[in-house]
């Protein structure tokens, strides 16, 4: 069975060099070298870890640290930052999933609750230690805009800002400075198999977290400690930090990359404009992200679509949560060509 083009926004359609990069690393005897051997610090830790500062533009003093997934970024996050208070504002199913991982670690934290259709609430933020985000909240497609997130730094200077960017990262820039922890996985936007996240920290959290020690496995005081001999605490992921390296090196800048997915973002919106049987689940166009896109429409229609879809070889990701039964995503990610979205824009 050939396999298929996935719109899903993850895990979604590989980067199209990974097959390639997965063959080399098994014929370079990548896949059983030990974590913590010079080969792996300076052919694969290494690299990775430039490549990576260089293609995202991500600060030189910000810490690059590789966890297991975004899930384990938010479970650091409450573990190694977070003494009492935590403040999550969100939209959707991730923000609030987050919280409440969260809060099983940090019973006393607090929610600020808002709708898809409008922009994030300023001015009901509290000043509070952390102060968690989602950048694109992957449920329904809304994204928190850069001036938002900048003036949130500079209402709360002292605070630790995280950022869920599990379906920004690799896409669109970062605003870092506004940022203190930045994590996502990397099935989704950076195109790899899943089982991998990265998590990047500015020194006001690097500093934070070296207050707090603690005996989790995955502390961040722990984890920075071992990214000082670019190693991580346990047996990594080898193969995806090879490719992930790899795969970006070959790419376009994030910035060139960021302007292809809006114009093509836009161009699927344009697309749809006006339509009587597809309305776009998020209104004001201010609000939309250009990485993931939410069509919404009658179920029965969404079923027609998807089986025309899969008889084209290609597969339309569902709607999330509550709007599972009404909305399709399309995942708009850099590892997609124009041609396979030209390819699903002629179907739908
Ligand atoms: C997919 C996703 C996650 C969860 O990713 P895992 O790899 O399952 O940990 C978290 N946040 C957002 C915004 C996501 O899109």
């Amino acid at each position: 069975m050939a396999s298929l083009i996935s719109f899903y926004p993850g895990p979604s359609r590989l980067h199209p060099r990974v097959g390639h990069y997965m063959q080399e690393a098994v014929e370079k005897g990548y896949l059983s070298i030990n974590h913590r051997s010079a080969a792996f610090v300076s052919e694969i830790s290494i690299p990775t870890i430039e490549t990576l500062r260089d293609r995202l533009d991500i600060p030189m003093d910000y810490t690059i640290l590789f966890t297991s997934s975004a899930t384990e970024g938010w479970e650091i996050i409450a573990q190694s930052l977070i003494a009492s208070e935590s403040l999550h504002i969100f939209n959707g199913a991730f923000g609030e999933r987050g919280y409440h991982y969260t809060q099983n670690i940090v019973p006393t934290a607090t929610a600020i609750r808002y709708t898809h259709q409008e922009a994030l609430p300023m001015t009901k933020i509290k000043i509070a230690e952390h102060i968690a985000l989602t950048h694109c909240e992957t449920s329904n497609t809304t994204l928190v805009s850069e001036e938002i997130l900048v003036a949130i730094r500079e209402l709360y200077p002292d605070s630790i800002i995280s950022l869920d960017a599990t379906s920004t990262l690799g896409g669109i820039t970062i605003p870092w400075r506004a940022v203190d922890v930045v994590y996502a996985s990397v099935q989704k936007c950076l195109g790899l198999p899943a089982g991998m996240g990265l998590l990047i920290c500015s020194p006001q959290a690097i500093a934070k977290a070296k207050q707090n020690p603690n005996k989790h496995y995955n502390s961040l005081a722990t984890l920075h400690d071992r990214m000082q001999d670019y190693q991580t605490t346990y047996t990594t992921n080898v193969l995806n930090i090879y490719l992930l390296g790899k795969t970006l090196a070959e790419d376009d800048t994030i910035s060139s990359k960021e302007k292809h997915l809006r114009a093509r973002a836009a161009e699927i919106y344009a697309r749809f404009h006006g339509s009587e049987e597809k309305r776009f689940l998020i209104q004001d166009q201010s609000l939309r992200s250009p990485t993931v896109i939410a069509l919404q429409m009658a179920a029965d229609r969404i079923e027609v679509y998807k089986k025309k879809a899969l008889e084209h070889n290609m597969l339309i990701g569902n709607g999330y949560g509550a709007w599972a039964g009404d909305t399709l995503r399309i995942a708009n990610f850099p590892q997609h060509t124009d041609a396979e979205i030209q390819n699903l824009l002629a179907i739908l």
